[in-house]
């Protein structure tokens, strides 16, 4: 009896499976929206397919399909990926990829692995075997990360994008050039693509000759300018020992990484002076926008006005000067944040007043090095996230306590209820033991877990976040 009652049970359950296929096809949500399919999802030897059509228009790619080779191409941007049904092999901007599960026709319509064409074009892809849930973020898994480095007096810009794709934009004086090479080996670069020398300054291209003979160095570019300095000759020969492309910036020039463009702006003309003569370079991230002008100052702020200038954060030119900035540029870029890469107590006077207040009278967001130490800013290409200490508070000295207890300690540096790492996409309560882990340097604090989301962070599955 026993035996036939289980038999019944499983015959019902298989028939049911059989007749239901859409109620065993697992949910897709994008963005946090449920997609709908004509033709359900499938799963295959533990790996999802789903109609190319509906998938690579969600993700904004365009398609093409050659019915002859049995091929579709989908282009999003500057990625194109090349699928065939029934083979194996795939391809990414024309590098072959090995698929799981080949794509296939079922009932007329093309599926494809969900996972292989989200990451090329850009996506994170989570599955979740318990709900049979693939969550996509066409956004959070695309993330930049600039890093203003406190070289003191100088500029010394890392940025990180994905595929340990890393830029440099100077590399701080000739003091610094250890202390960059050992920020960047925190950070766990592998090489550099492209190293960008603004302009022949000792406080720009002195540490580089350390950047060069550290790491490898894919590219370099300059202003062109050659200067009688030893600082100027020992960056000249660290580049030259370095044997890689070498050349000077051409205004209009990108260099592109996955869905990313590094955009070459300046110098325009030649001012005969290497301050104006910076290279200035724009690094699109989607709808987040950086503006990188190395110690441009107002004549060659006045060569980029009518020009694509447009940017959220803006690196303030020759340390906030009172000759970079000019109201008519700082009105063209327009930013919500300004970052001053500028050295405490330094003997030029920077940043100027005048500067700060034309700053402030916009409505812009500082940000110095200075004061704040070493900028970090993080974006999904939609919103971004600014990492800065709070400046340091002097002591305060509380005359009624006693001697050994009168110096109140100074302000910590940031802390906030949820901590992530610059390095991973989790966020954790400080007491968690993978937030013990995260080394002080890289990490990143949150008031709250709405902010770590925004900044493209997801809880820690074992502290809950
Ligand atoms: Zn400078
Ligand atoms: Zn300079």
């Amino acid at each position: 009896m026993k035996s036939r009652l289980f038999l019944t049970i499983t015959l019902l359950v298989l028939s049911f499976l059989l007749i239901s296929p859409a109620l065993a096809a697992p949910k897709v949500i994008l963005d946090g929206q449920q997609l709908t399919f004509d033709v359900p999802p499938v799963v295959d030897q533990g790996r999802v397919l789903v109609p190319m059509r509906a998938i690579f228009e969600t993700l904004g790619a365009s398609i093409n399909w050659d019915p002859a080779a049995k091929t579709v191409s989908a282009t999003k941007e500057q990625t194109t990926v090349k699928l065939t049904i029934g083979i194996r092999t795939a391809y990414k901007n024309g590098t072959p990829g090995t698929l799981d599960v080949p794509p296939k026709i079922v009932g007329g319509r093309t599926l494809v692995p969900l996972r292989f064409v989200s990451e090329a074009l850009g996506s994170e892809v989570l599955w979740d075997g318990k709900t049979q849930t693939v969550t996509i973020n066409s956004t959070s898994g695309v993330k930049v990360t600039v890093h203003i480095i406190d070289v003191g007096q100088g500029d010394a810009i890392y940025i990180s994008l994905r595929d340990h794709n890393d830029i440099l934009i100077d590399g701080g004086d000739n003091t610094q050039g250890s202390a960059v090479v050992s920020y960047l080996t925190n950070q766990g670069i592998d090489d550099i693509e492209l190293l960008v020398a603004t302009h022949p300054h000792a406080d720009h291209i002195g540490g580089l000759d350390d950047v060069l003979a550290a790491f490898k160095v894919e590219a370099v570019v300059d202003n062109g300018m050659v200067v009688d300095t030893a600082t100027y000759r020992d960056y000249r020969d660290a580049v030259k020992a370095e044997g890689c492309p070498y050349q000077k910036a051409v205004p209009g020039q990108s260099w592109v990484f996955g869905s990313y463009a590094l955009k070459a702006l300046g110098p325009v003309r030649d001012h005969g002076d290497a301050n104006n003569n910076s290279v200035v370079c724009l690094l699109d991230c989607g709808e987040i926008e950086f503006l990188f002008t190395g110690d441009a100052e107002a004549e060659a702020e006045a060569d980029l006005l009518g020009k694509a200038v447009a940017a959220e954060i803006l690196k303030v030119g020759h340390h906030g000067s009172r000759t970079s900035t000019s109201q008519a540029f700082l009105a063209a870029v327009s930013p919500e944040v300004a970052v001053i890469s500028v050295g405490a107590g330094n003997t030029y006077g920077h940043p100027a007043a005048s500067t700060l207040q034309r700053l402030k009278d916009m409505g812009v967001g500082i940000s110095r090095t200075d004061q704040n130490g070493t900028v970090i800013i993080t974006t999904d290409g939609k919103t971004y996230h600014v990492i800065a200490k709070p400046p340091s508070m002097p002591p305060v000295i509380n005359k009624s306590s006693p001697p050994d207890e009168s110096v109140q300690p100074v302000e910590p540096a940031s802390t906030g209820k949820y901590v992530g790492s610059a390095k991973s996409d989790k966020y954790h309560l400080p007491s968690c033991r993978y937030a013990e882990q995260i080394a002080p340097e890289n990490r990143v604090w949150f008031s709250s877990e709405a902010e770590a989301q925004a900044a493209g962070y997801v809880a820690c599955k074992v502290c809950g976040g």
